[in-house]
């Protein structure tokens, strides 16, 4: 879809760090992590809410979040906790209309509070 970020992440023509990526989903490092390790992971397919994703999508984005969440804590990064996050919504505090989850990975004094 032209003006989404996170398509022209995923042709290409905005430059992102990628940590993963397969036929259904790109995941890559926030541009503004709120902690070491801040992931987004979005579908290739363009839709703003998941409600508009085919079913085994969705599965599909947790199921490669499960995935980088292993990977990090093999590098000892939100051992004690992390949050897996998906803001469903404008109402929801969702500011890009490209649907994603974010792994945002939790150290103490890390800032974030609680
Ligand atoms: P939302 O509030 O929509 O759930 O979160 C959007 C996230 O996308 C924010 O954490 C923000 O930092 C991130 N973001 C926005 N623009 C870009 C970008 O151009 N590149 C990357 N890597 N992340 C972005
Ligand atoms: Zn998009």
């Amino acid at each position: 879809m032209s003006d989404c970020i996170f398509c022209a992440i995923l042709e290409g023509s905005l430059p992102a760090s990628i940590v993963h990526r397969d036929d259904t989903c790109l995941a890559f490092m926030d541009i503004h992590p709120l902690s070491r390790g801040h992931v987004l992971i979005i579908p290739r397919e363009h839709a703003m809410q998941i409600t508009e994703l085919p079913e085994p999508t969705v599965q599909h984005l947790f199921t490669v979040a499960h995935r980088i969440l292993g990977a990090q804590r093999a590098l000892g990064w939100g051992l004690e906790g992390s949050h897996i996050l998906l803001n469903d919504g404008p109402r929801a505090n969702q500011m890009v209309p490209h649907a994603h989850v974010h792994i945002t990975p939790r150290e103490k004094r890390d800032g974030l509070g609680m």
